[in-house]
């Protein structure tokens, strides 16, 4: 099957170069398979609908740190993953299967925690819990999560079918989760330094709770019903704006112009990024995991959306492939690079 003759380290590909080159060598066959590898979500055809199925892993010392995230939102945060990737199909979720590997170092209390949080996302969001595998793991807490839900043929939206002209939205506010890590991340050391103070987070509660305790933007379905909007494609923030419209640009064959002065974020997460010296703006574009919708919508609809508290207009479509344009408030254009999107590289 692969034809490989020497060691090619996985460096040199990355998360999703890896994913490229294995997938090349499954095209799905079955008449069932009506979209494959490639999307927030593979699509089955099950009749009238579509079952939307997705799923992902949560790996200690990775995904997370035990040392500051409870685990009843470790557990709320393992739903949201899921459902978020079927959300961003326009597709209510329904079900969950969760899978646990772990180890003796937890004691049976501090995995009804972990349950908890699973329960009170599954909760919140409406999804059942209907399986999973628990088994034991020698290095650290791993999870994954399968998340399905079905939508009608007509309303899924894949990564696609942006087209020239239409708007770039993001709901919410971006980059507020990867401060909030780099402020646990700071607590953590100094914590270690000086092992005695309890860090006050209080000061940074919006940020922090972005990192460990996102929501899942199901209330957008919904809004977007209401409105009578389809988006043309969408996608959910997992590993930050920058990424994301990789990937739409990559599945649609279009480019974007982003405006930087457009960029929705909060407050706090400003102030954080400059006492961290980092520009606000491009912790917004390469933030992960806020677990915000990036949509492309018809032009037609800027009028419904332009003073929607829910969503922000930052930029176009363009006919160009591939090439993604960052316009500056003092009216430069840079190229977006997708610096957050490959975990593997990164690591
Ligand atoms: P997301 O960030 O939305 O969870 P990913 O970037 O993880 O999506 O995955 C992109 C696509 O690649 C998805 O369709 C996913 O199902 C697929 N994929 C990722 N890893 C694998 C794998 N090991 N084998 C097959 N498909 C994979
Ligand atoms: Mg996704």
């Amino acid at each position: 099957m692969f034809e490989n003759s020497q060691r090619t380290e996985l460096l040199a590909l990355g998360e999703f170069g890896l994913i490229d080159h294995l997938s090349a060598h499954f095209n799905a066959k079955l008449p069932s398979t009506a979209l494959g590898i490639g999307d927030d979500a593979a699509l089955i055809d099950i009749g009238e609908e579509y079952l939307a199925i997705s799923s992902d892993c949560l790996i200690e010392g990775v995904h997370f740190d035990l040392t500051y995230t409870p685990l009843k939102h470790l557990g709320f945060k393992t739903v949201v993953v899921g459902i978020s990737d079927i959300i961003a199909m326009n597709v209510k979720p329904e079900q969950v299967l969760i899978n646990i590997a772990l180890s003796n170092r937890f004691s049976l209390e501090a995995i009804e925690e972990l349950y908890e949080g699973v329960r009170l996302a599954c909760e919140k969001y409406n999804v059942d819990l209907i399986g999973g595998d628990t088994t034991s793991s020698r290095s650290g807490l791993m999870l994954s999560v399968t998340a399905m839900g079905r939508g009608h043929k007509n309303h899924v939206v894949k990564r696609s079918g942006a087209k020239h002209t239409d708007l770039l939205v993001v709901t919410g506010d971006v980059g507020g989760a990867y401060m909030g890590l780099q402020i646990l991340e700071r607590e953590k050391r100094v914590f270690l330094e000086h092992n005695t103070m309890q860090p006050d987070l209080e000061p940074f509660d919006y940020i922090v709770g972005r990192q460990l305790k996102p929501e899942a933007r199901i209330d957008i379905l919904d809004i977007l019903k209401e409105l009578n909007i389809k988006p043309t494609s969408m996608i959910d923030i997992s590993d930050g704006i920058a990424s994301e419209i990789h990937q739409l640009g990559k599945a649609s064959n279009i480019g974007f112009d982003i405006y930087e002065e457009k960029l929705p974020i909060d407050a706090q997460t400003i102030d954080t990024a400059v006492s961290f010296d980092l520009n606000p703006s491009i912790v917004a574009l390469n933030g992960g995991e806020d677990f915000e919708l990036l949509m492309t919508i018809p032009i037609e609809f800027f009028e419904n959306i332009k003073s929607h508290p829910d969503f922000t207009i930052i930029g176009h479509v363009t006919e160009f492939p591939m090439t993604f344009k960052l316009n500056t408030r003092a009216g430069n254009a840079f190229d977006i690079q997708a610096q957050g999107w490959q975990h593997i590289k990164k690591d």
